[in-house]
């Protein structure tokens, strides 16, 4: 039988990338496989992030795109193809999606793909939408992933936190975590198939366990992937992302002992001012959050912490504004996500339009707070210089190998001539820093 094809686009974060393999990995069952040419495919679908306005207006112009194609189709009386959008653009504006573009298909939701294969059936006579809640999947057909030396593994989806700006709750739904043995059993297969690291993703992954029977937390599950049995070779495993006030001394005290967990916190801190993080209903301080910095880095040397800021939250003042910048300096952070600030439908910062700060002034303000980020970034690879560290090569490009560091620097590798290969762990003595990357050389 002649294989159906799917082009799948991915906008978003990591949790719409791995989505995206999960929804290969079913149809693959299903006689469908992907292909590249938009012009070629029999399902399109659109996989969405709503983080932010720009991203929403991607998602309408693949459809967009995918509409007129559909159209060309139809006056030359070819098949047509079905045309599908799934992901938080697809949570949040449900019906209104068909009534904006006619020719789509199916609104389906991150947490109803399971039911794609039963979905596609069903829309072969009528569009539908599909948004209700549904149980955190426990893949029952495994994920497809991409060949490379990293794989993402979802531990946990869903936010409890309801930060003032943040849209992800209403998308993804309360927090939700898998069981230990599903997230072990996926995580030996993972490094069987040839994968050397493994990411663990959560909206926030010191919230795992919580709404489990089996007594467990996140220290627990680290120390179980720490000690996996019967696998060959080395692997490192890496989490994201932490809520500040969540980490517990347990986690640490894993992660300093442990042999495969890497020495990595992403702690978004979003906020260097007191009075915007309450509005921001964040459930910390400055001094908290410093803290914290302060007992990880005491603990674990060589830990980098990375961070993500919003720039311009409404009623930000400019001195507010600077104490963002002030808490990257002191916190010595290794690196940030930066973004102005976004209003999101359902959101309760969305309605403070009485203190929205203009456009020009947001990018400005972000515009400082990146360069303040390379900055920070610079510095903290200054530190590794003529250091000697262990690189696992995920990459090469133009014949240079380039790979990353335990603490997640991305190092190039000089002397690419030696025999090297993707997936391979080798000790690298670093000879340069620049911005955003390590140069090293291999030794002996
Ligand atoms: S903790 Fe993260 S995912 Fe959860 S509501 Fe806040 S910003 Fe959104």
């Amino acid at each position: 039988m002649q294989m159906k094809k799917i082009f799948i686009d991915t906008l978003g974060c990591q949790m719409n990338k791995l989505d995206t393999e999960r929804i290969l990995g079913i149809l693959s069952h299903f006689n469908y496989e992907q292909t590249n040419d938009e012009n070629q495919a029999d399902l399109y679908i659109v996989n969405t992030c709503a983080i932010r306005q720009l991203s929403v207006d991607k998602a309408y112009s693949r459809l967009g795109n995918w509409g007129r194609i559909k159209k060309e189709k139809k006056s030359k009386n070819l098949p047509l193809p079905k045309i599908a959008i799934c992901g938080c653009v697809a949570q949040l504006e449900k019906e209104d999606l068909l009534k904006k573009f006619p020719y789509l298909d199916l609104v389906i939701g991150p947490r109803n793909i399971p039911q794609l294969p039963e979905l596609l059936e069903k829309i072969e006579t009528k569009r539908l939408v599909v948004t209700d809640d549904f149980e955190l999947c426990e893949n029952k057909y495994e994920t497809k992933r991409k060949k490379a030396v990293n794989a993402w593994l979802t531990i946990m989806e869903g936010c409890d936190n309801f930060c003032s700006y943040c849209v992800v709750p209403y998308t993804r739904g309360r927090e939700r975590s898998r069981s230990v043995e599903s997230i072990k059993n996926e995580a030996i297969k993972i490094l069987s198939d040839g994968f050397k690291e493994i990411t663990l993703l959560g909206q926030n992954v010191d919230s795992y366990g919580k709404n489990l029977d089996e007594k467990t937390n996140f220290a627990m599950l680290l120390k179980e992937l720490d000690n996996l049995e019967n696998i060959n070779g080395n692997y490192r495993i890496r989490f994201t992302s932490s809520y500040p006030t969540d980490i517990t001394d347990e986690v640490i005290d894993v992660i300093k002992n442990s042999t495969h967990i890497c020495e990595c916190f992403h702690i978004p801190m979003q906020s260097g001012n007191d009075r915007i993080l309450k509005k921001m209903n964040r459930r910390y301080d400055f001094n908290q959050y410093k803290n914290i910095v302060e007992k990880i880095r005491k603990n674990i040397p060589d830990v980098s912490i990375t961070s993500d800021f919003i720039a311009g939250f409404p009623s930000e003042s400019e001195q507010e504004f600077l104490d963002t910048i002030k808490a990257i300096e002191v916190l010595e952070l290794d690196y940030a996500n930066t973004a102005s600030y976004s209003p999101r439908p359902m959101t309760k910062a969305a309605k403070m339009t009485d203190v929205f700060i203009d456009e020009e002034e947001k990018s400005r303000r972000l515009n400082i707070l990146n360069e303040k980020v390379k900055e920070a970034s610079l510095k903290s690879n200054q530190k590794y210089l003529s250091r000697t560290m262990e690189i696992l090569i995920d990459a090469v490009k133009d014949g240079v190998f380039q790979g990353r560091t335990r603490n997640n620097k991305v190092v190039h590798i000089l002397n690419s001539d030696k025999d090297l290969s993707l997936g391979q762990f080798v000790e690298v003595k670093i000879k340069k820093a620049s911005t955003w990357c390590l140069f090293g050389e291999i030794e002996k």
